[in-house]
């Protein structure tokens, strides 16, 4: 049987990472989450000391960098920058915003490419990101485009960063969610939006088993 891929594309907050990780281990998919590979990229020139938003020199730093996804004996991905697992590093507010500048570079999104397209040829996945449904995988059997107010999508990022023991004001989180949102849907190449053949499911008023339940309906109907 050849590789199923399923696209969850949609704005940071919404639920794909977790909802995501649910239906690749429902179905024994591979999870790929995508915004990790930027989050490296942009860990990257931060510490390059690189103004994230210009392209000639993040773009110049491109050739340094070797990032890679590797799986760990649970299945979860890790993340390598030239061979350091910098799985946690990456997640900071700082390499959030970073993440979010690096990635309306079309050099940056061109290097990162054949590394999502490549595990869809590997293995079936599950690919959370925003350009998964129209521009990395436009043939994955399933697209769902996950969206939720921003107030509820900055509660649950306030939620997640102090599990973590990020301790941040939730003003903050949402003015950077919304910053983030505006950046990604309004860039020039691959902006946050729905594919045309997406499924949309606004997870403000779903909880997680809700979302799940509908998402994996959706796959077996197309499976
Ligand atoms: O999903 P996550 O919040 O980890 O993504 C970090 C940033 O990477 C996003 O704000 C977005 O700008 C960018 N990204 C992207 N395309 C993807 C995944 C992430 O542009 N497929």
């Amino acid at each position: 049987m050849s590789n199923i891929a399923i696209a969850i594309d949609g704005p940071s907050g919404a639920g794909k990472s977790t909802l995501a990780r649910m239906v690749a281990r429902h179905f024994g998919f591979i999870y790929v989450d995508t915004g990790a590979l930027y989050r490296t990229v942009g860990l990257y020139a931060l510490r390059r000391g690189a103004d994230t938003k210009d392209a000639a020199a993040v773009g110049a730093l491109l050739p340094e960098i070797s990032v890679e996804m590797r799986y760990d004996g649970e299945g979860v991905q890790r993340m390598y920058l030239n061979g350091e697992d910098v799985s946690e590093l990456i997640r900071t507010p700082e390499v959030s915003m970073a993440a979010s500048n690096v990635s309306a570079l079309p050099a940056v999104r061109a290097f990162l490419l054949d590394t999502q397209r490549d595990m869809a040829k590997k293995y079936s996945v599950v690919m959370d990101g925003r350009d998964i449904g129209t521009v990395v995988l436009p043939e994955a059997k399933v697209k769902i485009f996950l969206t939720a107010s921003s107030r509820e999508r900055a509660r649950r990022r306030w939620l997640e960063l102090r599990e973590k023991g990020v301790e941040t004001d939730f003003d903050e989180v949402l003015r950077d969610m919304e910053l983030r949102d505006k950046n990604d849907s309004q860039r020039d190449i691959a902006p946050l939006k729905p594919a045309g053949d997406a499924v949309t499911l606004d997870t403000t008023e779903h909880d997680l088993q809700g979302s799940f339940e509908l998402i994996r309906a959706l796959i077996e109907e197309r499976m």
